[in-house]
């Protein structure tokens, strides 16, 4: 194979295992530069990643690199400052030829903060977003005037950015309107410099002048005071021009904690619609315009299987569909449904080498506000108690440690104990969707970070 695709194929993996923002900082401008004595050499951008990738990703490339090509035994990095264009013009060309994964992360215009891949056209309605989608295309019609703001939230891996985008990539398209979008974290680090460099100034004057402001992740206002006052400033500066306002959220703005009431009012006074979780059938209908999109085609049983069993979200299902077009591109042989089950077997565990014990417990303890000395002390407040079985849930489940083994771990707790904690959250994730949810949410965490 290749360096261009071994390397593509290694990074297709790697961009499954780590959070996007980790992926794209990182592995922005690297390539192989080439392979000699089953050592790959990795050319980085600066000293800067060279270190960082050295440390943190160093094993995780390796067993990336091997899955494609077992003779890769090592692996060293070079900085290469110009690590160019050229490469990414080569891999385009190339890229017509034969459908392969491709860096859209690359694609982002700094201007109007829009992605292109983003568009109604690929956009694929079902019952669960139908409203939202409604909503949103009619916005895009005619900005300013039928809904304003317009707020969508779902949970995560739903459609949320997608949809924010394809209205703010229509919008834009006859460039009449200035359109702006940005993630709510970005929008509040903006804030923060420009405090920090008496700079407010020129943070208005940024936002004085736009028609479509696109704002994503809300939720991350909140607790913030003064940068909510300062958004609420923008909000109102924008409002009563009639520019559109489009706003999402992980929740209804009724359950965003702390978020000062006449923002969540301003919030409530236009349209708020959510949307809910693909059904089977339309799960299988995205899975399919996704594959066909990338250039693959594969049997419908096997977009039925996967449909059926990966229910979380339509990140998840683009997940598992990369996986298996990764390994037919390896393997060069058609997919079949053992192939598939086998893939999504391997990703409903969390490898143990990505869930260590410290990290479960930090995770789980800023997850629910505990101290983390306690999961392993004798305290029996019931916050404590809650995050001890969690994790007790969590071991059990995803390592299948025995009972005796998480006792000792836990604390030297008594073996029985262990085993009633995980009998307790075993029924309770049967019976109370809250508590699955977090579950999945920490399960979540240890897997991005
Ligand atoms: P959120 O912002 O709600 O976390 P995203 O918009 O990032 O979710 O969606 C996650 C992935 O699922 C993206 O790759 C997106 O393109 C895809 N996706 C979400 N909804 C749809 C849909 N209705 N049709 C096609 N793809 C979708
Ligand atoms: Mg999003």
């Amino acid at each position: 194979m290749e360096k261009e695709n071994l390397w593509k194929s290694a990074l297709a993996q790697i961009q499954l295992d780590i959070s996007e923002p980790n992926f794209k900082t990182w592995f922005k401008k690297t390539s192989i530069s080439e392979i000699k004595d089953n050592k790959a050499i990795i050319s980085v951008p600066s000293n800067f990643v060279k270190s960082w990738i050295k440390k943190k990703y160093h094993k995780k490339i390796l067993k990336s690199l091997k899955n494609v090509n077992s003779n890769i035994e090592d692996i060293d990095y070079i900085i290469l400052a110009n690590n160019t264009d050229e490469k990414k013009e080569a891999i385009k060309v190339e890229n017509n030829n034969h459908p392969q994964m491709e860096f859209q992360e690359l694609s982002l215009d700094p201007e109007t903060g829009l992605n292109p891949k983003y568009t109604f056209d690929n956009f694929v309605i079902g019952p669960f977003n139908e409203l939202a989608h409604a909503a949103g295309f009619a916005v895009s019609d005619n900005p300013g005037f039928v809904y304003n703001p317009l707020f969508i939230y779902s949970k995560t891996g739903l459609g949320k950015t997608h949809l924010l985008q394809a209205i703010g990539n229509k919008i834009n398209k006859n460039k009449e309107k200035k359109v702006l979008y940005i993630p709510a974290q970005k929008f509040i680090s903006e804030i923060i410099s420009a405090i920090r460099g008496n700079k407010m100034d020129d943070f208005k004057y940024k936002y004085k002048d736009i028609d479509v402001f696109i704002i994503d992740d809300i939720q991350f206002l909140s607790g913030k005071e003064k940068t909510q006052e300062e958004f609420f400033h923008t909000f109102n500066e924008l409002y009563e021009k009639n520019k559109q306002i489009i706003l999402s959220s992980d929740r209804h703005p009724k359950s965003i904690s702390a978020l000062t009431d006449r923002l969540r009012s301003r919030f409530e006074g236009g349209m708020i619609a959510d949307i809910g979780c693909p059904d089977t059938e339309t799960r299988a209908a995205i899975l399919k315009a996704k594959a066909k999109e990338k250039g693959f085609s594969f049997p419908d049983n096997v977009y039925y299987y996967i449909a059926d069993n990966v229910k979380k979200n339509i990140r998840e299902l683009e997940g598992v569909l990369n996986k298996i077009i990764i390994q037919q591109q390896i393997t060069k042989k058609n997919i079949n449904i053992e192939d598939v089950k086998l893939i999504i077997k391997n990703i409903n565990q969390i490898s143990s080498s990505s869930l260590s014990f410290s990290k479960l417990i930090k995770t789980v303890s800023d997850f629910y506000d505990v101290n983390e000395k306690d999961i392993t002390g004798k305290s029996r407040k019931r916050e404590i108690v809650k995050s001890r079985q969690i994790i007790i849930y969590i071991l059990r489940k995803n390592l299948n440690y025995s009972f005796p083994y998480i006792a000792k771990k836990i604390g030297g707790k008594d073996h029985t104990t262990i085993m009633y904690s995980f009998s307790k959250i075993e029924n309770e994730v049967k019976k109370n969707n809250d508590i699955k949810e977090e579950i999945s949410y920490i399960e979540e965490s240890l897997t991005t970070t």
